[in-house]
């Protein structure tokens, strides 16, 4: 948390500027009026599945369109890897034991304040189209139309404020991005906007739009370096995660058939399936209509007949099951990036460029294989991080690629900034609109804060833990059933392998963290933890 002077700030002698930020790297005008807000997030996409955040595995033009008419972040990160929290953390600006959802079981108390709210309040057009995944209905909002929980991948429904319930009849990405041009169209041109266009893809099962299910058919895609991440020295936190691709469904994961595998060994989830769908083949597939299903048959067929020869075992086994999942997650992330692509062209074609701040960012990372896993929740890099691009011809210059640590709780406090509506104190979250201009803040944060809470009730039996990164060290405390501490040092562990926690050449480092952990707690008020 402490701060330090960054060098180019100490050669240009400037401090933290919290207001209107000039725009001499702007290629247009001064703005004549608040800019509208377009913010893009999907649901689980990894920065290693973007191609301007390196990617071995796919090409996404238009996410990095945005980035290089733009800004990148290179140190995005989330409060509490997981659904509910970070979308109520995104809509407060406040940490999970303040705004109330400290997991997916949680209901957000829709009192409360939000953006949303405060932007509608202030003259703006809010909407959200997609997913919302928050339980209570959304509120601030002028127009809404949302999945029902987490939503369908085909011919999914969703509810409208003061409607039904009504089905549709097409892919959830394309239905989505449908709905939110539908409501840019409707807008009332004289009035900002904020749209939030909230993708269900690519989450779990991973089912693919038709017209993409054979793409990567014939790519053979980059192992990670961690596939066979042993555990050592994390064994039992890590280790006793049920979220490796070994764990995964035969059937609702892997698309396979029960003539192709006999015995169902997938265990990834959670006993209580009530509150989602059983895991099964069945419950995929019966949700598609018939072209849809002759589709998936002409796809899958074949894939589960070689399945069922080549009959593999062990590591030749996790691999088959690595592409198998890769393949689908990443032809979910190719409608991303295409409905992306068409959104940017709808601001195109309407001469809405100059004044939208277009975001894209996912509500958090995820887990590509590294270290044998999928899914989020812990504090590794990978679920973490969450990617987040943003455009905003008007005050940001083209090509920026930043460093400095921000964080979900960012959203909110950032949105209000640049719409100059004031930030309320509650807010525990930085506007990063100086970030990002030319009036650079010297006394940006050093550090970021943690907490995770789905243990022992959730998913995949990750165990509860808070902790404490900075830019080359991270700091971690599980907790709950386990009383136990982890330190990696980032550059020379990137992949974190090597807890280093009791090394004694890290004592100093060990008890510095501790000490801006124990600051960190305080100053975002979380310091009442149950440890049982
Ligand atoms: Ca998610």
């Amino acid at each position: 948390m402490k701060h330090t002077r960054r060098d180019f700030i100490k050669q240009l002698g400037i401090g933290t500027v919290a207001i209107s930020v000039p725009t001499l790297f702007s290629s247009c005008g001064p703005r004549t009026r608040p800019p509208n807000i377009l913010f893009i997030m999907s649901d689980d996409h990894a920065e290693q599945a973007i191609s301007c955040y390196g990617s071995k595995l796919i090409n996404t033009p238009n996410i990095d369109r945005i980035a290089n008419e733009g800004v990148r972040f290179n140190n995005s990160f989330v409060t509490n890897s997981i659904c509910g929290p970070s979308r109520a953390t995104m809509l407060t600006g406040k940490y999970s034991h303040l705004h109330g959802l400290r997991d997916n079981r949680d209901q957000f108390d829709d009192s409360q304040m939000t953006f949303p709210k405060l932007l509608q309040e202030a003259g703006y057009q809010t909407g959200i189209v997609g997913k919302w995944h928050l339980k209570t209905d959304p509120t601030g909002f002028n127009n809404w139309k949302i999945l029902r929980g987490q939503g369908r991948y085909y011919n999914p429904s969703f509810i409208e404020q003061g409607g039904e319930s009504r089905q549709y009849t097409g892919y959830a990405t394309n239905l989505i991005t449908d709905f939110a041009i539908d409501t840019l169209n409707d807008r009332d041109p004289d009035k900002p906007f904020c749209l939030l266009v909230h993708h269900k893809a690519p989450h779990r099962n991973w089912m693919p739009d038709i017209k993409h299910l054979n793409e990567f058919d014939d790519v053979e895609l980059p192992l990670p370096e961690t596939l066979f991440d042993d555990y050592k020295t994390r064994l039992a936190t890590a280790g006793q995660a049920d979220m490796r691709i070994d764990d995964m469904y035969l059937s609702f994961d892997l698309k396979l058939h029960k003539e192709a595998y006999g015995q169902e060994t997938g265990t990834g989830g959670n006993k209580n399936w009530a509150v989602n769908v059983e895991p099964t083949w069945e419950n995929t597939y019966n949700g598609l209509n018939e072209e849809q299903k002759k589709a998936w048959d002409a796809h899958y067929t074949k894939i589960n007949r070689e399945f069922k020869e080549t009959d593999l075992t062990g590591k030749e086994l996790t691999k088959w099951k690595y592409q198998q999942y890769m393949k689908d997650y990443l032809r979910c992330v190719l409608s991303i990036d295409e409905n992306i692509g068409r959104l940017l062209d709808y601001l195109d074609q309407h001469d809405l460029v100059e004044d939208t701040i277009v975001i894209y960012t996912s509500d958090q990372g995820f887990y590509l294989g590294e270290h044998g896993w999928y899914d989020k929740r812990f504090m590794y890099e990978e679920s973490l991080g969450m990617p987040l691009v943003m455009r905003y011809p008007r005050e940001i210059s083209r090509d920026q690629v930043l460093d400095e640590l921000v964080m979900n709780l960012d959203f909110a406090p950032t949105f209000l900034d640049y719409a100059e509506v004031p930030v309320p104190q509650e807010i525990q979250g930085e506007s990063y609109r100086s970030l990002v201009g030319i009036n650079k803040p010297y006394d940006w944060r050093t550090s970021i804060y943690y907490h995770y809470y789905e243990y022992p009730h959730g998913w995949h039996g990750v165990k509860r833990h808070y902790g404490v990164r900075t830019d080359r060290y991270k700091l971690i405390h599980f907790y709950n059933d386990v009383d136990l501490w982890e330190l990696y040092d980032l550059q020379e562990d990137p992949n974190e392998l090597n807890n280093v926690y009791d090394q004694p050449e890290y004592s100093a480092v060990r008890e510095r963290l501790h000490k801006e952990l124990q600051e960190l707690q305080e100053k975002y008020q979380d310091t009442n933890i149950e440890y049982s």
